[in-house]
């Protein structure tokens, strides 16, 4: 499990979380809802420290990680974003066995074959050796996820993962990303896919102005919201 309780960071004096808890058991999808500016990819870049919090803890199994060496998070969790970020000049397998080559000190030839391993799990086994542009903007977010999952990660965040894609493209990420939900991965996605939130989420959390305004089950949210500021955004969305 993930847990972050009384999370609080300011960049000058806008104060973007203000007091987040967020608790996402083991095996459980998490999606994060609200509007543009609420703090919700703020709020897993903290999760994993790339900023870290100025108030508040980060948990892991009802362990603080807050001590630890920030890398050694960032390696128990898969980060997918909406730029692929994947290496022009390297194929598509180099990038996935990159980072198990460097940080988890995988010998060339297992990473490679480790490469292929998750490529095959994403469909894409036979683009092992091309270059990521002659890819579709869906494959290379495919290629992406690949990438974080050679990594072995106990949590995989999803930050707008689709958000990029053609409208055609984005069912197919969709899919793998509820496939891995399906399989049991420990998720957070923040998404603007209703749709999908709804679906795919054991548990949704509604973020306005740096707060969680409400959390709970996907059916309770999207059909019984309790606070105005959810069913204005609601309604706004769907
Ligand atoms: P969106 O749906 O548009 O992606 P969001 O909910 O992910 O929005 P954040 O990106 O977390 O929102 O931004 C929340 C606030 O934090 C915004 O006011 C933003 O300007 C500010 N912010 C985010 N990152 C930084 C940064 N690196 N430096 C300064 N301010 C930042
Ligand atoms: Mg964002």
């Amino acid at each position: 499990s993930l847990t972050g309780t009384d999370l609080h960071l300011s960049f000058g004096d806008n104060h973007v979380l203000r007091g987040v808890d967020i608790q996402v058991d083991a095996g459980t999808t998490t999606t994060v809802i609200g509007p543009s500016g609420s703090g919700k990819s703020t709020l897993l870049r903290v999760l994993n420290r790339l900023h870290e919090p100025q108030q508040g803890d980060i948990l892991i199994d009802g362990r603080s990680v807050l001590g630890d060496n920030p890398d050694e998070l960032r390696r128990r969790i898969g980060m997918v974003f909406q730029q692929f970020n994947l290496f022009p000049h390297k194929t598509v397998a180099q990038n996935v066995a990159l980072a198990p080559r460097k940080l988890r000190g995988l010998s060339k030839d297992e990473a490679h074959q480790l490469a292929l391993t998750q490529l095959d799990a994403v469909g894409l086994k036979h683009k092992a050796d091309v270059r990521p542009s002659t890819l579709s903007g869906g494959q290379q977010q495919r290629v992406a996820i690949a990438r974080a999952l050679a990594m072995k990660p106990e949590i995989m965040f999803f930050d707008e993962a689709t958000s990029a894609l053609d409208p055609e493209l984005v069912k197919g990420v969709l899919a793998l990303m509820a496939e891995l939900s399906t399989e049991g991965m420990t998720m957070i996605v923040v998404t603007h896919e209703m749709g999908y939130a709804r679906d795919v989420a054991d548990n949704v959390v509604f973020m306005d102005e740096g707060s969680v305004v409400e959390t709970g089950a996907p059916e309770k949210l999207f059909e019984d919201a309790q606070s105005d500021r959810l069913r204005a955004f609601l309604s706004q969305v769907l």
